[in-house]
């Protein structure tokens, strides 16, 4: 029954399809739905994030492997994987920030990603997209320009008149955005870590957290993926330069999160099918 949907994934930087989603995701696989992950960028500029990995040798190849990272990844969570071809724009960090690398990802005219992105949707012809919302999960430019171009692309796929050199149209039924980091989630876990009296890696974050229920709220999907969070976490530790295994990312036990918040969470923002929210499933109102 599951084996005909499709779900596409797209992301700004490799590793972002294995913090995102990515339990959902294996869950997905499991059912026998077809994923593909569209990662626009090759994390070109990613800092190195792992102290064990911050190496010439390594810094002086980053490219390729970040690309076999994903790799690695992508079997870890039996995916289809595509390379959107931009290249990574960088944090701009500094007061004022510098201007964004010319020919970057984020620099770019809306309409050649948009482009690319179409002829993928029409290629692969997903049921489901997710993307990030409108402020990106984070600021990073490649972020908001990853959910502006999806957004984009899932409206122009359908019209055969728009980007007609990307293939005949398909119209994908459901758009989600992704709230995986969201305030509520993060009190959960940090109020069961003391509980069982752990020292909790939110305490500064949650103390600099402007409280955001009106955001919060935009959840209208809750997938329960909690027996795929091993699976979600050996997609993470194979980007590894881009997460330390000893760093607050593994500080909360496996049991505590599975028990406390046992779903990943999405927001529907667009869809063609009938459905009622709040949903526990992407492919909600698809006979
Ligand atoms: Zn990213």
């Amino acid at each position: 029954m599951r084996e005909r949907f499709r779900l596409m994934h797209v992301h700004a930087h490799p590793d972002d399809e294995s913090s995102k989603g990515a339990a959902s995701t294996a869950r997905y696989v499991d059912e026998g739905v077809r994923v593909r992950v569209v990662t626009c960028t090759g994390g070109e500029r990613g800092s190195i994030l792992n102290p064990k990995m911050d190496r010439e040798d390594v810094r002086a190849n980053i490219s390729a492997i970040r690309r076999e990272e994903m790799d690695a990844a992508r079997a870890i969570l039996g995916i289809e994987q595509e390379w959107l071809g931009f290249v990574d724009s960088g944090f701009p960090e500094g007061d004022p920030p510098p201007p964004l690398p010319e020919g970057s990802f984020a620099t770019q005219p809306l309409e050649v990603p948009v482009a690319r992105l179409v002829r993928s949707i029409r290629e692969f012809q997903p049921h489901v997209v997710t993307t990030y919302d409108e402020r990106g999960g984070y600021p990073h430019p490649d972020h908001v320009r990853c959910h502006e171009i999806s957004v984009a692309a899932f409206e122009a796929a359908s019209d055969p008149t728009a980007y007609p050199e990307a293939g005949p149209g398909w119209e994908p039924s459901k758009l989600y955005y992704h709230h995986s980091f969201h305030r509520p989630r993060t009190e959960a876990l940090h109020e069961a870590m003391l509980r069982h009296g752990l020292e909790s890696p939110y305490e500064q974050r949650l103390a600099d957290w402007k409280p955001d229920p009106e955001h919060d709220k935009r959840i209208t999907t809750r997938v329960h993926c909690a027996d795929y969070f091993p699976a979600r976490d050996r997609a993470l530790l194979a980007h590894a330069t881009q997460i330390d295994p000893d760093g607050p990312w593994f500080a909360v036990p496996l049991e505590i999160h599975q028990e406390n918040w046992p779903t990943e969470d999405y927001e529907l923002a667009r869809s063609t099918v009938s459905t009622t929210v709040p949903e526990d499933d992407l492919f909600a109102g698809l006979a």
